[in-house]
């Protein structure tokens, strides 16, 4: 699924979507990772976590299709402290990454912001990851995982490796949540505009402030802003608005422009305005 609204050319009107159209299906139960990656090697084959995305795809029809239902692989469900930091299962649900006691000790913000995404049902069904992976620059995960300059752990072949956040390879296995930073979310103006504000200190300074924007880019853009280092908290919050719009002037245009969207000037004056927002939320916690 690309994000976009499908019209037939014929017609102009919105495609059919509907269980019928599902196509012919293999599907495939893997309980160990290096089945799981031989299986996704299968022509065709595609992987299912939650399958929120998965399966409103197939209701467009299309060719058939080998699913490889990830839900048995033992081990990626769970959220555990690393070296690394944080790692988020690949099969972890949004309720799970809401409700983490661990999450909600080391990022207070991203727990929090977990158990307001979606509706029940889905955040007990679909995955973090796989709404990272859904690709669709209205979610929340990309800004979010941007803003905290995530890392996924991967598969691929024999080789399990880790690359940044927005650089998916194979089968992905976790997320890497890194150490030591606060974090806020701002997803009142969605789908249009989503901004998220991870900061990380050293003994009450800044060390780095980064944002995050999605909604208007087809991939969520992160920046660091080296105007805020070494700011104590009440130098966070007196330039809070300064902050944020030397950030929102440097942002490129954006690329992204559902129907009913308002204009890129628009979008720069609110990104800015959410981002004060959160970093004087940052400059308080
Ligand atoms: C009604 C509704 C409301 C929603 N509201 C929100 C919202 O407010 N905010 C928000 O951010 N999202 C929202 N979503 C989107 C939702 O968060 C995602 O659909 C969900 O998280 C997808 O996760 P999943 O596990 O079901 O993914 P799946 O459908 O299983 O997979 C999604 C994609 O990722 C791939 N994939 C999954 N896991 C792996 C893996 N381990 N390795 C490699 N590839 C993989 C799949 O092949 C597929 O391409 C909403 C969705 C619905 C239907």
């Amino acid at each position: 699924m690309d994000g976009t609204l499908h019209t037939t050319e014929a017609t102009g009107t919105l495609p059919l979507r509907s269980r019928a159209l599902i196509p012919p299906l293999r599907i495939l139960r893997p309980v160990a990772v290096e089945e799981a990656v031989a299986m996704l090697g299968l022509p065709g084959a595609v992987a299912m976590a939650g399958g929120v995305e998965v399966v409103a795809g197939l209701k467009f029809g299309g060719p058939p299709r080998t699913l490889v239902l990830l839900r048995r692989l033992a081990g990626f469900m769970g959220i555990e402290q690393r070296e690394e930091g944080i790692r988020i299962g690949a099969l972890a649900t949004h309720e799970q990454v809401a409700r983490s006691p661990l999450l909600r000790a080391a990022v207070p913000g991203l727990a929090e912001t977990w158990g307001r995404i979606a509706n029940i049902r889905i955040r007990h069904q679909g995955t973090l990851a796989g709404c990272l992976l859904a690709g669709l620059p209205q979610y929340d995960a990309p800004p979010a995982l941007a803003a905290l300059d995530a890392r996924l752990v991967c598969r691929v072949g024999h080789e399990t490796i880790r690359v940044p956040w927005h650089a998916p390879r194979g089968l992905v296995l976790g997320i890497d949540i890194p150490p030591g930073w606060r974090f806020a979310h701002e997803r009142s103006l969605r789908p249009w505009l989503l901004v998220s504000a991870a900061v990380y200190g050293v003994q009450g300074r800044v060390r780095v402030l980064r944002l995050a924007v999605g909604g208007a880019h087809r991939r969520a853009i992160g920046a660091d802003l080296p105007e805020a280092e070494t700011l104590d908290a009440s130098g966070l919050a007196r330039h809070a608005r300064a902050l944020a719009e030397a950030w929102a002037a440097r942002l490129p245009e954006p690329d992204h422009l559902p129907p009913g969207t308002p204009g890129p000037c628009w979008r720069r004056r609110a990104s800015a305005a959410l981002a004060a927002r959160l970093i004087a939320r940052l400059a308080d916690d």
